[in-house]
């Protein structure tokens, strides 16, 4: 490559520097809901989650500004983890906005007599019919370009073997002590361990307690990992010390609300996690306060009067290393 295309392959954004083969994440603010964009070097996109239905289409004008801002024109994989209002709410006013590749979930519904769950479901279930749909169980893997996404998990079932270099003997499972066990879709989400090429990403979705410990327990399956997409935007029923401790992260990005998630006792989980180096929240938690909240500069969304929808991007290298982005402050670390 002559030196005027290798500067031309060069994109600046806001001052940090992005070269064509980065992989690009996006953890959009959809106020307490998850919807995380990952866009590859070789072009191809996957969403993960597309936040609420409702409030004027906030959620899915947020998504088609992320991809304005990553360059891309349609979403190649969008992968629902569960049905849920928060995560797959937004399907209808998303497709509306932006093409869609293919559709990956995890079959049917595990909440049948839950009219609100039913009032999100039955309309992403005829949305899904007039694309190309399929669903994902442990073990299978999305087929974006350039990044390897192993699910972990999904309708209850966990991988069987651990991934490739997983394993490890994990101390902490002798503490471990089972929750009530959880019928409904949180049990039942799509978890994926993304790897590019020594970066490791954890994007459990909602995954419950109990279901972690199938990763986590007796052995951990999943290895350790960069980076942590904190599960179920840091609610106190997931994100147990067996899981997190386990996948041993340099950096965790919390996709919490004001007053969802955050919880005192995922943020503690998190902070005592040997290794960890920050944490980012996409907002302050309120449950938190001053005491387990991460510093201001790392927080997207402070404020609830000043709330900006203010995403967390991440810039990824093949070699491991990450640069961590507020958009809000414009505040940046490399890992
Ligand atoms: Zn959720």
């Amino acid at each position: 490559m002559n030196i005027k295309l290798k500067l031309l392959s060069l994109l600046f954004a806001s001052g940090a520097l992005v070269a064509a083969q980065d992989l690009r994440i996006w953890a959009i603010d959809v106020e307490g809901g998850k919807s995380t964009l990952y866009v590859s070097p070789s072009g191809e996109s996957m969403l993960i989650d597309t936040g609420y239905a409702g409030n004027n289409e906030r959620d899915s004008k947020r998504i088609v500004a992320a991809a304005a801002a990553a360059g891309i024109k349609r979403i190649d994989y969008l992968v629902i983890t569960h049905y849920h209002g928060d995560h797959a709410g937004g399907v209808p006013q998303l497709a509306a906005r932006v093409p869609i590749g293919k559709i990956f979930d995890h079959g049917d519904s595990f909440e049948k007599s839950n009219q609100k769950t039913q009032a999100v479901f039955q309309p992403f279930a005829a949305l899904r019919e007039k694309y190309p749909h399929a669903t994902l169980h442990p073990g299978d893997t999305v087929p974006i370009k350039g990044l390897t996404v192993e699910v972990v998990a999904g309708a209850g079932d966990a991988i069987r073997t651990p991934l490739s270099g997983a394993g490890q003997a994990n101390p902490l499972c002798s503490t471990y002590e089972a929750l009530k066990p959880d019928p409904g879709e949180n049990a039942h989400s799509l978890a994926m361990i993304i790897t590019f090429g020594k970066l490791r990403i954890a994007d459990l979705g909602d995954l419950y307690w109990n279901q972690e410990h199938d990763l986590a327990c007796p052995v951990n399956k999943v290895g350790v990992v960069d980076l942590y997409m904190t599960t179920h935007h840091g609610t106190a029923t997931s994100g147990s010390p067996q899981m997190v401790h386990a996948l041993h992260p340099k950096v965790a990005i919390m996709n919490n609300g004001a007053d969802k998630g955050g919880s005192i006792k995922a943020l503690k989980t998190i902070h005592s996690s040997s290794g960890l180096q920050d944490l980012w929240q996409l907002h302050f938690s309120n449950e938190g306060g001053k005491e387990y909240n991460t510093s201001e500069a790392f927080i997207a969304n402070p404020s609830e009067e000043n709330d900006g929808g203010y995403a967390i991007e991440v810039t990824a290298r093949k070699d491991g290393t990450f640069t961590v982005r507020n958009d809000r402050n414009r505040y940046e670390k490399t890992y």
